[in-house]
């Protein structure tokens, strides 16, 4: 089975609500991506998700592959955690998605891998894609721990879960180094690394995990994205800062678009 192809944007704490608004139309009128196109998935911060999905539906012709994704949700359904937002408020507004595991949020906020599991699995509950992202830092990279780290990661997060369980999730193979910092993992380390989280995958759930998408994140640009998305078991992107221009994301759409055809 053809792995899906996924060009997906974290907005991260950008925007207005004018600008987001502004932002999906430029999107919806320069993204030309069919049935068998990548899909699109946008992340916009939470004030402007209902507006997204609302966007998103009355540009159905043709958008069927389009997806809107919150940029984190608490594990709980609901009850006294102040500030917080669950699966199912997510799922209330018609979201189908959402990035756990980020590095800022494990880095800013203290998620640690056993947080973001039940983040995971409070997703799968409530019917959402969990977008799980993965990465070592520069010095676990130096020390050549890479491999190890995520084999963690990946087995805490996603280590439990059932086939078809696993069948629902996307990863986002995203190194700490290139996220937002222009250094972007060469090609080669970014197949390799794919090629390895591949194989963790198998080792968790070996009839599903061929299908699962594998998102490269990191500093990746129209003019590195050919490199990058070429690669066997590289799926598509999670893109920060060029998610941000309707140009940038568009060309990223296209390059995906081409380089999995010619696959
Ligand atoms: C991200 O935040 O997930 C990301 C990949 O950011 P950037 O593309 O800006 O490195």
């Amino acid at each position: 089975m053809k792995v899906k192809t996924i060009i997906a944007g974290n907005w991260k704490m950008n925007t207005g609500a004018k600008e987001a608004g502004e932002l999906v139309e430029e999107l919806l009128a320069n993204i030309k991506t069919g049935a068998y196109g990548p899909a699109v998935v946008l992340a916009p911060p939470f004030p402007f998700l209902a507006d997204t999905v609302q966007r998103l539906a009355a540009a159905t012709k043709g958008r069927q592959q389009w997806m809107v994704a919150a940029q984190n949700c608490h594990q709980e359904e609901h009850g006294a955690f102040t500030g917080e937002v669950s699966a199912p408020m997510l799922k209330s507004l018609g979201v189908q998605a959402c990035i756990v595991g980020h590095s800022e949020r494990r880095q800013y906020f203290g998620e640690t891998d056993t947080a973001v599991a039940k983040k995971v699995s409070a997703l799968l509950r409530h019917g959402l894609m969990p977008i799980y992202c993965c990465g070592e830092r520069l010095d676990e990279r130096q020390s050549g721990r890479h491999r190890e780290v995520v084999a963690q990661q990946i087995t805490t997060a996603l280590g439990n879960l059932t086939p078809g369980e696993l069948a629902r999730v996307v990863v986002a193979y995203e190194p700490v180094w290139a996220i937002g910092t222009g250094v972007t993992a060469t090609p080669q380390q970014a197949r390799e690394m794919h090629a390895f989280i591949r194989a963790e995958l198998r080792r968790i759930a070996p009839g599903v995990a061929d299908q699962v998408p594998i998102l490269y994140g990191g500093s990746c640009k129209p003019d590195n994205a050919a490199g990058l998305f070429a690669g066997e078991d590289i799926n598509g992107g999670l893109i920060g800062g060029a998610a941000l221009s309707a140009d940038s994301f568009a060309a990223l759409v296209r390059i995906a678009q081409e380089a999995k055809s010619t696959a």
